[in-house]
């Protein structure tokens, strides 16, 4: 934790700031997973305790479901797959708890087994964590309870289960304090609990990000800090504009942004443009469209596990026209549904499809987005795979020179996603 130290934030509790200087791409901390999950997704495809994805994955003998490297990560993660193994033969297809209650799972089974806390290096403890337990409306309530009921289903076996206060305590803990973890090009992976990254509060301008390496998180500068900067991650997709930003983390996190950013506004005119025309569009056929754009988005998000790929794109192709008579092609609920189809694209194996869409994403993106993002880097990553899988080699070499100059920073060069993306630059 050397340059780094825990404070009281003004108006936002505790909080990380630095007390040396810190360079832009300087790593200010990397942190093993307090309790991680592989998502039951990538079971097979990622190894269950590294999370490293390759081919030749070893199974568990006994559930035939879990993958691993080799014995070493198999032995590491029984202390955690034991909670699951006999339980997913056991009860076969009924086998379905929520990827939180796996996690609860996990944090419970961990602190049975550090029943002794070494305070040594750690900045945070894992009771510590903040929870708004009190916060929590109806809905949020239901999902948690349906959480909880899943863990006496399927973990009763082999845990000690704390009392109903406890665990609604602990679940809500989870929610505020959660990481995602996503791979290169930003697909989730897993889930996990970094206690001293979760010390780190959130600003839309963040001086730092987080990214993965294996099971752990690693933190590092995008900007120059000097001693006393506080350190800020965002906690959530920087493309929205102000209004929406702040909707998202007072409903995820129960605060209201008060960064430079969310003072000024000063994205949001280029965020919402419209379409130039003769007579200037009315503002009320605007906000209309807005209204419009994020019904379109949260339907399309219940739809994407029911309805057919092709179903998928024509949703989207009717809602860009839809839209399209209002807004600018850059205009980032456009962006939102062109990335929805790009993915459907992906999804098909339509390359010509997914190039159309992501050689409009690009240019908007890389304008709106921070100068280091992963959202930016990874749209780049993408377009590299697919230009190469067409053999347009130039142009494959170009975008995955652009998402290098970012990653060098936010991952770091000897990070084994870097050292992929130049490997296949080389192959032709
Ligand atoms: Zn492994
Ligand atoms: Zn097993
Ligand atoms: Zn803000």
């Amino acid at each position: 934790m050397e340059g780094l130290e825990k404070f009281d934030s003004p108006g936002k509790g505790r909080g990380l700031r630095v007390t040396r200087p810190f360079k832009v791409g300087e790593l200010l901390l990397s942190c093993p997973a307090y309790a991680a999950v592989l998502s039951a997704k990538e079971r097979g495809s990622c190894c269950e305790f590294c999370f490293t994805r390759k081919e030749g994955l070893a199974r568990c003998g006994k559930c035939k479901k879990a993958s691993y490297c080799n014995k070493k990560c198999q032995k590491g993660d029984w202390a955690m797959h034991k909670l699951e193994c006999s339980a997913m033969t056991a009860f076969g297809e009924k086998w379905c708890p929520s990827e939180t209650t796996r996690l609860v799972a996990r944090i419970l089974a961990t602190k049975k087994m550090q029943k002794e806390p070494c305070v040594s290096e750690k900045m945070m403890l894992i009771e510590e964590l903040q929870s708004h337990l009190e916060d929590e409306d109806n809905e949020k309530r239901e999902r948690t309870e349906a959480d909880i009921a899943g863990l006496y289903r399927f973990y009763s076996k082999h845990l000690e289960i704390p009392d109903h206060k406890g665990l609604l305590q602990l679940f809500s803990q989870v929610a505020c304090n959660g990481f995602t973890v996503e791979d290169d090009e930003l697909s989730q992976m897993g889930t996990a609990i970094y206690p001293d990254v979760a010390l780190i509060n959130h600003s839309c301008l963040p001086s730092v990000i987080v990214t993965y390496n294996g099971a752990s998180a690693e933190v590092r500068a995008v900007k120059d800090m000097k001693p006393g900067d506080e350190v800020l991650i965002s906690y959530i997709d920087l493309l929205s504009p102000t209004e929406e930003r702040n909707t998202r983390l007072r409903e995820s996190y129960y605060f209201t942004c008060d960064c430079q950013e969310c003072k000024s506004k000063s994205k949001d005119k280029v965020k919402l443009k419209v379409r130039k025309q003769s007579d200037p569009i009315e503002p009320q056929v605007i906000s209309n469209m807005v209204r419009y754009a994020r019904n379109k988005i949260r339907e399309f998000r219940a739809l994407k596990h029911v309805k057919t790929p092709s179903e998928l794109l024509e949703i989207c192709e009717q809602t860009l026209d839809e839209m399209g008579a209002v807004f600018d092609d850059s205009n980032v609920y456009m962006l939102h549904m062109m990335y929805q189809a790009m993915g459907v694209c992906i999804y098909m194996q339509d390359a010509d499809g997914a190039i159309r869409y992501g050689e409009k994403i690009l240019k908007p993106y890389s304008q709106l987005y921070p100068p280091y993002s992963l959202n930016v880097s990874s749209m780049y990553l993408k377009m590299g795979r697919i230009y190469m899988g067409v053999e347009r080699h130039s142009e494959a070499v170009s975008a995955f020179k652009k998402a290098l100059t970012i990653m060098e920073v936010v991952h770091g060069k000897d990070h084994p996603y870097v050292k992929d993306v130049h490997k296949e630059m080389g192959q032709k």
